[in-house]
């Protein structure tokens, strides 16, 4: 039987109706991708575009990972700061690399424009917030990534933070006008109809279940078919099961949540009255912002190496917001969901060549909207001989994630930081 997406508030708002056949038989094409969700689809749209014969391959529905079910929110950088991608490759290239981030924002824009997707519903500006008092820190930080970087970013003291996003417990915040939130559902889903249109061929509920990567044509298999490619590329995020176990052993699956709110949108309004969204700057902290109209939030928070759903993610969000939000002490949770993302020891993503013709592109974190782009594109123009830029992310290279003792030193790692996270915002009471 056909998959079908699961519960989110996107596969309730989902635009469009297609789907796309399993794969069967035997093809020949140019490039193959395993994994259709964003990675994937930005790769296969790009060499769809520069006239490659591409096939993709989807376990489940286009978007149907993270992809699909996320915050939605795009904004320039990764999933480590840029201080830590510093000390790993120097200051220019870690400039070089955060430019390419900024760019991953614009790719999402430009193609939301050029194919006029009203339905991936972009609404601008998110702000990024301090639950305790950086003591002058963090307007210096905006003034200094302005400069560097050119960022279209507003420092917000206490005053007007708490205008916009009525709790004690934010103390300031930047405000980034340049990016943005969105539909990433529908965006994805986009993304394939376009490439479906140039004459990709999509195949969903096609699991790839075996691979030789061995000879120069690279032979993919799902079930019912067998694909011979001169590329292939592995886009599985951290949905990544055991058909090329040096990819799965590369990275963690983490697992994070969100929920979306009943329809209220007076009591919505006695809470947040912007339509930028939000996240703090606690390392697992909450992300957040209004849907439909402002009269819903959707609040996701929580990173977990636990993969399997807790009993009650909506309870374990909403302790989050009513905390943050004391006056949302009634407003009910409709759904609420989880989603796997891939973490490398880094941090960074993955993108690159591990034998000629076998390319991956993963581990893009919580932070994949942007980095998802850059990683599809870099990885498009590899193969199509436009540039070598994928080698940017070469000091990133698949590092084992240390197995059970690296799921354990993640988990304590996620706990030590939120002891922190309280002791700095304890202080600043
Ligand atoms: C709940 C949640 C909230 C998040 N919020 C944000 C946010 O607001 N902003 C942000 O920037 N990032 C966010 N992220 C992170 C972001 O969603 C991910 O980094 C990004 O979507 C990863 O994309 P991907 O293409 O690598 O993987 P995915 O989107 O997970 O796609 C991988 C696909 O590969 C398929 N697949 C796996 N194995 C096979 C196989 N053998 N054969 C065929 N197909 C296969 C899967 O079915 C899946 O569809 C969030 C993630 C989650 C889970």
């Amino acid at each position: 039987m056909a998959s079908a997406y699961i519960d989110t508030y996107y596969s309730r708002t989902v635009a469009t109706s297609e789907t796309y056949p399993a794969a069967t038989g035997r093809t020949q094409t140019d490039v193959c991708i395993v994994g259709g969700g964003l990675a994937g689809l930005t790769a296969g749209l790009k060499l769809a575009r520069s006239g490659r014969k591409v096939v993709l391959l989807e376990a489940q529905r286009v978007a149907w990972g993270a992809s699909g079910r996320n915050g939605g929110f795009v904004s320039a950088g990764y999933a480590t700061g840029l201080s830590s991608i510093e000390r790993r490759v120097g200051r220019d290239q870690a400039k070089e690399l955060y430019r390419l981030s900024m760019e991953g924002v614009e790719i999402v824009r430009r193609t939301i424009d050029e194919l006029d997707l009203q339905d991936a519903k972009l609404v601008p500006g998110i702000a990024k917030a301090l639950r305790y008092d950086s003591r002058g820190a963090l307007q210096a930080a905006c003034e200094t990534q302005q400069r560097e970087f050119g960022l279209n970013l507003r420092y917000l003291p206490r005053d007007e933070v708490r205008r916009l996003f009525v709790s004690p417990k934010y103390h300031e915040a930047i405000l980034d006008e340049g990016a943005f939130h969105f539909h990433p559902l529908n965006y994805g889903r986009a993304l394939a109809r376009e490439a479906a249109s140039l004459g990709s061929a999509i195949h969903e509920n096609s699991p790839v279940i075996s691979v030789d990567l061995e000879g120069a044509r690279k032979i993919i298999r799902t079930r019912d078919a067998e694909i011979a490619a001169e590329h292939v590329v592995f886009t599985t995020g951290g949905y990544t099961g055991a058909v090329l176990p040096a990819l799965k052993r590369a990275f963690l699956p983490i697992a994070t949540y969100v929920l979306l709110t009943e329809h209220a949108p007076e009591l919505v309004r006695s809470a947040i009255r912007t339509r930028a969204a939000i996240l703090d700057d606690r390392r697992a902290g909450d992300y957040y912002r209004l849907v439909e109209d402002g009269s819903r939030i959707l609040w996701g928070g929580r990173i977990t190496t636990r993969t399997t759903d807790p009993r009650d993610i909506a309870a374990l969000l909403r302790r989050e917001m009513v905390t943050t939000y004391p006056q949302l002490a009634g407003l009910k949770v409709e759904i609420a969901w989880s989603g796997l993302m891939a973490y490398a020891r880094h941090l960074m993503p993955q993108i690159g060549q591990w034998k000629p013709g076998a390319w991956y592109c993963t581990a893009f974190g919580g932070h994949g909207m942007n980095t998802t782009a850059i990683g599809g594109m870099v990885i498009a123009e590899g193969i199509t001989g436009e540039s070598d830029r994928y080698r940017l992310f070469a000091p990133f290279g698949l590092a084992w994630n240390g197995g059970i003792l690296g799921r354990t030193a993640a988990q304590l790692t996620y706990w030590s930081y939120q002891a922190a996270d309280a002791a700095k915002e304890f202080r600043s009471r």
